[in-house]
Formats: C-alpha cells, sequence, structure tokens
C-alpha cells in the first residue's frame, strides 16, 4: 500500500488490464496509478488506494487497457510513398526507391512524413519504435516533440540517399550519439542497411561504436533469394555469417527479417540471443518468402514485429502484421496450434521491448515499468463476445479499436483525437508532398 502523501498523476481505473506480467495475470475492473514517466500501482479499482492526491482521473469502464506496442522495424518517413511503388519485386522496387528518396527526402520531408507515421502509429496503439532512415536527427526531434518513443541512430550504408548524400561517417554517428543518448524518449542504436549494400569497413566502424556505447545495432537480414545472391558473390558467406565473422550477432542486435535461414543459423541466433524483427507483410508483398518463425520461437530466438516501412506494407497496424504473422505460419507449417494468439500478442509486446534491448523497461504493465500503454475499446460489434482477450487482440482487433494511449506518462490520444501532432495540418502537407512526388 502506498504513503498516504503520495501524489499521482494519473489514475486510470474500470478496465480490464493485460498486464503481460510474469504470471500473465488478466486483473478484471483494475486500475493503473501513473506517477511521472513510470506505472506506480497496479491492482484491482476496489483497491485504489483512497488517500492518494490524484491529478488526473480516466475511469474505463468496459475498456481494455494493454501494454503499448513496439513497432521493432520501419522506415517512418516512407509513408510521403505509401502506394508509389506496388507490385513489384524488391530490386524493382528499392531502385525505386531510391530513385524517389534522392528527391525527395529533405529533412522538411521527412519530418512531416515521419510525424504522420507517429500519428498512425499512435491512432494503433503503438508507443515506441524503431526507425532506420535518412535524415534521422530531424526524426529524432520530431519524436521528442511528440512525446513518441523512438529507436533511432545513425545508419551506414553505400546507397546515396538526399541529393546524392554518403552515409553517415563515423564523427556525424558519434556527434548523434552525444546528443541524443541521454534523452529519456530516445532509444540511441547503430544501424546499418544490409551486408550487400555496405562494406567491411562500415561494418568495422560500426562494430567500434557499438562496442565503445553498449548500444543496440539493428540491420536487415537474409531478406530475399537476391540479397543472398549479392552477399554470397561479395563475400562467399550468408548474411548471417558475415554478421557473425563481424562480430555483429549478440543479445544486443536486432535483424530485420530473416526470411532465409539455415537451421544452424536459426539455432545461432538463439545461443546468441539475436532478435528478429518479423514483418509479413513486407516479405508477403514484396514475394521476398516467408521467414520461418515458428521454428524460430522453437528454438528459442526472441521475436518481435516490425511493420517495416509504408511503401512496402502499406500501413504501420501493428495488429494487422500480428494476425499475419500467426494465420502465415499456421498456413504454411498446416499446424493450426503454431504461434498461438498469446504468444503472437507477446511479440507484439515483451518481444518487441525485449528485442530493443528494454526488456525490463516496456512491454508489461507492471509497477516500476515505463508507462507506456494503450486502451481498446471492446464493445464493438467484431469483438463481441469475448471469450478471450487474446484471440481478439489477434484475430478480431484493429487499430481503429484504440481510443487512448499514453506514452512515458503523457496522455498522447484522448478518445481518439490526437493531442501532441496537429493530424489535419500534416496530412495536408504530406499531400503537397505527393502533388511534387507525381511529377518525378
Ligand atoms: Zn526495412
Amino acid at each position: 500500500m502506498a504513503e498516504p502523501h503520495i501524489s499521482i498523476d494519473i489514475v486510470i481505473s474500470g478496465c480490464t488490464i493485460i498486464t503481460m506480467d510474469a504470471e500473465r495475470r488478466i486483473i478484471e475492473d483494475g486500475a493503473v496509478a501513473i506517477r511521472g514517466e513510470r506505472i506506480l500501482w497496479v491492482g484491482n479499482t476496489s483497491e485504489l488506494p483512497t488517500n492518494w492526491k490524484v491529478k488526473q482521473r480516466i475511469e474505463l469502464s468496459g475498456k481494455v487497457l494493454i501494454p503499448g506496442l513496439v513497432n521493432s522495424h520501419g522506415h517512418w518517413a516512407m509513408t510521403l510513398f505509401r502506394g508509389y511503388m506496388d507490385d513489384a519485386p524488391l530490386e524493382t522496387w528499392l531502385q525505386k526507391a531510391w530513385k524517389v528518396e534522392a528527391a525527395f527526402v529533405s529533412p522538411e520531408n521527412v519530418k512531416v512524413g515521419s510525424q504522420l507515421a507517429m500519428i498512425e502509429m499512435i491512432r494503433g496503439g503503438t508507443t515506441c519504435a524503431a526507425d532506420m532512415y535518412w535524415q534521422y536527427r530531424t526524426t529524432t526531434e520530431a519524436a521528442i516533440q511528440a512525446g513518441f518513443r523512438m529507436v533511432n541512430g545513425p545508419s551506414f550504408t553505400e546507397i546515396a540517399g538526399y541529393k546524392g548524400k554518403k552515409s553517415t561517417e563515423y564523427p556525424e554517428a558519434l556527434e548523434y550519439l552525444d546528443t541524443y543518448q541521454s534523452e529519456p524518449m530516445v532509444h540511441c542504436c547503430i544501424q546499418m542497411h544490409s551486408t550487400y549494400t555496405t562494406n567491411e569497413s562500415m561494418m568495422e566502424d560500426a562494430g567500434r561504436i557499438l562496442e565503445d556505447r553498449g548500444l543496440l545495432f539493428i540491420t536487415h537480414a537474409s531478406e530475399s533469394r537476391s540479397e543472398m545472391e549479392l552477399v554470397h558473390q561479395k563475400y562467399g558467406l550468408t548474411p548471417i555469417q558475415v554478421l557473425e565473422r563481424a562480430g555483429l550477432l549478440g543479445p544486443r542486435s536486432l535483424l530485420a527479417h530473416c526470411v532465409y535461414l539455415s537451421n544452424e543459423e536459426i539455432d545461432k541466433l538463439a545461443e546468441t540471443g539475436t532478435s528478429v524483427a518479423h514483418c509479413p507483410s513486407s516479405n508477403l508483398k514484396l514475394a521476398s518468402g516467408i521467414a520461418r518463425v515458428a521454428d524460430m520461437v522453437k528454438a528459442g530466438v526472441i521475436v518481435s514485429i516490425g511493420t517495416d516501412g509504408p511503401a512496402s506494407n502499406n500501413d504501420l497496424d501493428m495488429f494487422h502484421e500480428a494476425q499475419l504473422a500467426a494465420m502465415v505460419q499456421k498456413g504454411i507449417t498446416g499446424d493450426p496450434t503454431v504461434l498461438p494468439a498469446e504468444i503472437v500478442f507477446a511479440m507484439m509486446t515483451l518481444g518487441g521491448a525485449r528485442a530493443i534491448g528494454m526488456g525490463d523497461q516496456l512491454g508489461a504493465v507492471e509497477a516500476g515499468r515505463l508507462a507506456d500503454l494503450a486502451i481498446m475499446d471492446f464493445d464493438a460489434a467484431h469483438l463481441t463476445p469475448c471469450y478471450d482477450i487474446y484471440s481478439h487482440l489477434v484475430y478480431a482487433a484493429g487499430s481503429a479499436d484504440v481510443c487512448d494511449v499514453v506514452i512515458n506518462g503523457r496522455v498522447v490520444m484522448r478518445n481518439r483525437e490526437m493531442l501532441t501532432l496537429d493530424e489535419k495540418e500534416i496530412k495536408q502537407r504530406v499531400r503537397k508532398i505527393a502533388d511534387e512526388v507525381r511529377k518525378l
């Protein structure tokens, strides 16, 4: 029980809480107390101490409160190119993407594209997301301004960016980290586009910074057949072997896609504690293939869910992604028992938190953790009746069912109204940019 003089910022009560704690408690008529950026107390509404001084009370009867979702892989500002390069294989898609990016990924455009991405993600219950894109400094500032938790960092690549700009240089990477490593809403990392778009000297630079600073490392790996061929031509190895040789596998490494893995490689990821961001929409839409997620989970690999960029998905909806993840694995294994709903929901929350190295801070509604929460309206026709909440969360619910979102103890969406981003203005600005993109 709390001290009598305690002052609380927010008390949310009267809802069903999906805690995702170690016992996987589901608390009916539950309440959550938030002080500052953290959850202070979780329990039954009837047990709420009466002597607290509470600044804001939110009564939510009939609603379901879940841990904020963690989107472990994406390229936010590609919202600008949503639907621009569909129905093409990855190589053609990439060529088109790189051309349009060279013309349009200015700091101003990336900022507004990223703001649109954050609106979409908050509306879908996502409270923390990884980004890998040009103008990462601008995006970081936009996320801080919006009160959105982001995973971001310099990205090494040989691909030319805006107006032919070359990849991150070593000093530029350090400068970014010096500025943002102590920023509470930014979880800094070092990124590399992939083994086929970088070189050994970039890998060494990335490795050196990672070792010095103890940071998370993110890259694309083993996404498509053509990547496997390119990497084989370049190094005589698979992408996983290249990363292993460069010392880039381990508990602080997060690999996006991992569609083409051998049994040995799956075991290697499990042994080294390397995490995977599974992005089924992107893999299916680009016909890259289907990742062996059921096998990875069985082997003990930490698997999280990522939407990838909105130009290859084409949305940032974690519910859609999770449903697809579960269904595709059942379809390809011929076994409806693989990836049950509770496991998939854990991938959307705790799996994401663990994959980004914040497994003890995010992903569950538990005293002491950061207050990142989403509240869902379960009164909808498509969620009636409810026998099993996990089943609904994975197979029936969608972004539109999320009504309130709290990030770092701050309410950023209330009754579906965005409180930290001007949605109308941002959409108008993106449409203007799209008018220019059409002329390219
Ligand atoms: Zn990606």
